[in-house]
């Protein structure tokens, strides 16, 4: 057993390749994770597009990935990724929660500059 193939099941791992995203910065000017599509009730794991970010808003996407998560440490989160063909839908989806929660945080910060002038 590889890293890449651990705690995948076997329909996951014949539907995916061993490439890995490998670790990734997190945050407003790394890369992320977003959404889940295909939930495996098997292993668990879940496909998710890995979005190049900026600000939180994502950018470019890097490409669609099975993701496991195996654990949250002080570090950030441990996951595992096997690369899977890009699902344009899932993409298209991904891209427009990542334009609403652009416009959530531009409503709140413009809110909380509104209330602090009063
Ligand atoms: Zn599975």
């Amino acid at each position: 057993m590889t890293e890449t193939t651990a705690g995948f099941c076997e329909k996951c791992i014949a539907e995916s390749t061993d490439e890995s995203s490998g670790s990734y910065r997190e945050g407003l000017f790394g890369h992320e994770f977003k959404g889940e599509a295909r939930k495996c009730p098997a292993c668990s794991s879940h496909v998710a597009v890995l979005w190049k970010q900026f600000l939180g808003f994502p950018v470019k996407p890097v490409g669609c990935y099975r993701y496991k998560m195996t654990g949250v440490n002080f570090g950030g989160t441990n996951f595992l990724s096997r690369r899977v063909p890009d699902d344009a839908e899932l993409i298209g989806k991904t891209r427009s929660g990542g334009i609403l929660t652009m416009i959530v945080i531009i409503a709140i910060v413009g809110a909380l500059i509104y209330f602090g002038r009063k």
